[in-house]
């Protein structure tokens, strides 16, 4: 595995790739990897060539006061994992390579952005649309691969590349858990040992809803109500959205009729965790 840092590097190494018709997978993330960043290499691996996995906290999907400052980051580490899957470049550019002075452009996904968590994280999208579009031009991958924990993250960035006519497969890979069902995620870190105990409530409360959606279909309010009561039963965990939506265009539903994604955002102490399932569907 090689490790590169500039962009000039990259585009050479990839180009001599594509010249021989290698097949070119990317796995962009922000580091600190867990096993949903290695199933997603593990994926690229088997189903490429050439892999590249960039690790970039990207300053521009962080509003002011979150925590772009104490994301979590162990570069050794990450370069260890990575090596072990197999993977070909790791990508760690600094902020001057992706930002340099002078910079002014931004990919905004409209009508997608505002929605769900972008209701309180104003800018985090255009953040991702932009830094994701970038790296797609850096290393113009045959398919890239993002995961369905982020499921807001994986439709605005689907709708991006399919507006914009860029010439990559998307792939979304299902959710990796801990045992216990909490959606592992860099951010859990920062859950002390009680809150990392209560946390798996939202997910059990995401399913209790899932299932009886899945059941019952109609209205959506019932389906709510479950998640909203099985959570405060839980205790600990103050809810910021859960919302059923189409798989698509992310509009909230009034009925259940056909495919859906039941996603939310609580804050458990200085985390906030986001989670979904999907209802009447495998995949986004
Ligand atoms: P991040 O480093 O958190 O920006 O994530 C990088 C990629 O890994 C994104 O496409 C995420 O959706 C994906 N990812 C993060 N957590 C998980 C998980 N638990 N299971 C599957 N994919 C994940």
């Amino acid at each position: 595995m090689k490790n590169v840092r500039m962009i000039d590097e990259l585009r050479e190494a990839v180009r001599a790739s594509r010249a021989s018709e290698e097949r070119i997978g990317l796995v962009p993330t922000m580091g600190f990897f867990h096993e949903g960043h290695l199933s997603l290499m593990r994926r690229a691996v088997e189903e490429n060539d050439i892999v590249v996995v960039s690790v970039f906290v990207n300053p521009r999907q962080f509003g002011p006061g979150e925590d772009f400052e104490r994301y979590p980051r162990d570069p050794e580490r990450d370069e260890a994992l990575a090596k072990r899957e197999g993977v070909h470049y790791l990508f760690s550019p600094p902020e001057e390579e992706m930002y340099p002075g002078g910079y002014m452009t931004a990919v905004e996904v409209k009508g997608l952005s505002g929605k769900l968590c972008g209701k309180t994280r104003p800018g985090h999208f255009s953040g991702v649309a932009t830094v994701v579009a970038k790296l797609l031009n850096v290393c113009s991958p045959d398919s890239l691969y993002l995961g369905q924990k982020d499921a807001q993250q994986a439709v605005i960035l689907k709708r991006m590349v399919n507006d914009l006519n860029m010439d990559v497969h998307v792939e979304i890979m299902p959710t990796v858990r801990e045992e216990d069902g909490l959606a592992m995620s860099s951010r859990n870190r920062y859950l002390s040992p009680d809150e990392r105990a209560q946390a798996p409530a939202f997910y059990r409360a995401l399913l209790e809803a899932k299932q009886l959606a899945e059941e019952k279909g109609g209205s959506v309010l019932p389906v709510l109500e479950k998640f909203k009561n099985r959570l405060a039963s839980a205790g600990g965990m103050e809810l910021e959205y859960v919302e059923l939506v189409s798989c698509d265009k992310l509009e909230p539903l009034d009925r259940i009729e056909g495919p859906a994604v039941l996603a939310g955002a609580v804050r458990l102490g200085k985390a906030r965790l986001i989670d979904n399932v999907l209802i009447n569907c495998e995949r986004l």
